[in-house]
């Protein structure tokens, strides 16, 4: 890998800047660190990137992306944080959009695909159960063809956006006799379909994003099944493996890092500004140079996007649990830094800075817990 400054990579950058200055309307410009914007300014935003031809960032030209390199995408995810442009929906551009890109016919593809890139459709992802999070192939949600259709019956949990989301790719066993992982298959559900009932679940965050989501008697067409009956493990793994680089969420942790850096200069203890206080300027020293070594893995795991490897998988598994311990540890040490008014942990009030705080505790738990990820490190780097 070479490290050194690509004076091309501040061109993009600078070609980014200014689409931003010049695209971004004001009113949708966010005033906090947000992690899932409101759907209308998520539709809005979409719609305008994909008048530029970026409406997928991290595709390739032969799927209607952008083709950008993976350090493009860092750069350009990094200038829409700071600029305060809304979230993409991440589940249909990095989880489902490479799925469909790799694995769906013809029609999947035309059905699904120029809606999320119009911005058209959300989704969210029906995988974890109340009794099959880390183990997730022993779920239990049972989709059973009869005639031309699977009728789905069973439940899941954790389904961030449920509420607001068009349609859910969800992972059901069509075979229960097969050895777990063989069994399970990937559909693509509509969620006005009748049978689907979702209830909030609300976080220590303050917010509503989680839900539990349920299906009776889910009649769902049989041309809804991605690949082929049995396929979804290989499928789930494929998924599963582009999500590392952007596990770590650099652009907010920089962003966590520029809060820092701002608050310290407005905010006071008595009458002198944190700034002058050596050990607050110590600790964010600190924290600057733990974003550089998780800037530079995310690097090293961009590079090997694609490699199955054990020693990626050990990477992205090391990444995700370097990025988001200090994810963790960062926003605790901003509301440490607001005194007294950390403790308000409405979204609206001190930037929503405690209810982000309260949020990034579950950083550690999706996408793959930490305890999974060290156990997965040790087996892969160390064998045992
Ligand atoms: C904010 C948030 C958003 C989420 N969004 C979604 C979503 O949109 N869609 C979706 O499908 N799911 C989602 N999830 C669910 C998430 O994937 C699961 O919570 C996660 O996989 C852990 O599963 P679990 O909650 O069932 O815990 P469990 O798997 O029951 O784990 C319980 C404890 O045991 C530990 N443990 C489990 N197995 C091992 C092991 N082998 N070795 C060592 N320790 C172990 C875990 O680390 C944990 O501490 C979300 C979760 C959160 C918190």
């Amino acid at each position: 890998m070479d490290f050194r400054p690509d004076p091309a990579l501040d061109d993009f950058r600078q070609t980014v800047r200014v689409f931003l200055g010049e695209k971004l309307p004001a009113d949708l410009v966010q005033q906090t660190i947000a992690i899932f914007s409101s759907r209308d300014a998520m539709r809005r935003w979409q719609a305008i990137l994909n008048d530029q031809g970026w409406g997928a960032p991290s595709w390739g030209t032969a799927h209607g992306g952008t083709g950008w390199s993976v350090e493009e995408q860092l750069i350009f995810e990094e200038e829409c944080t700071r600029a305060g442009a809304p979230t993409l929906d991440g589940f249909g551009h990095k989880l489902l959009g490479p799925v469909l890109n790799h694995f769906a016919t013809p029609e999947q593809w035309e059905a699904h695909v120029p809606h999320i890139l119009r911005g058209e459709r959300n989704w969210c992802q029906g995988f974890s159960e109340p009794g099959s999070g880390s183990d997730l192939a022993s779920l239990m949600t049972r989709a059973e063809r009869r005639g031309d259709s699977y009728v789905i019956n069973g439940q899941k949990i954790w389904t961030s956006n449920a509420h607001r989301a068009d349609w859910i790719f969800l992972l059901a066993r069509t075979d229960p006799e097969a050895k777990k992982q063989a069994g399970i298959s990937f559909f693509l559900i509509d969620m006005a379909t009748p049978g689907i009932t979702v209830r909030p679940i609300w976080s220590i965050d303050g917010r509503h994003h989680l839900n539990e989501v349920f299906f009776d008697e889910v009649e769902v067409p049989a041309g809804n099944l991605v690949g082929e009956e049995g396929m979804g493990w290989a499928i789930t793994k494929f998924l599963l493996n582009n999500e590392h680089a952007t596990t770590a969420e650099l652009p907010v942790l920089k962003a966590y890092l520029g809060a820092m850096k701002r608050l310290a200069v407005t905010r006071s203890v008595g009458d002198a500004p944190l700034v002058e206080r050596s050990d607050f300027l110590t600790q964010i020293a600190r924290f600057e140079a733990e974003l550089g070594a998780v800037a530079v893995m995310v690097q090293r795991v961009a590079a090997l996007h694609g490699d199955t490897g054990h020693l990626a998988h050990a990477l992205g598994s090391m990444l995700k649990l370097r990025a988001t311990d200090l994810q963790q540890r960062m926003s605790l040490f901003l509301v440490e830094m607001l005194g007294d008014e950390g403790a308000l942990a409405s979204p609206a009030e001190e930037q929503g800075l405690a209810s982000e705080m309260f949020f990034r505790r579950a950083s550690t738990i999706y996408g793959g817990s930490s305890e999974v990820q060290r156990g997965i490190v040790a087996k892969l780097m160390f064998g045992l």
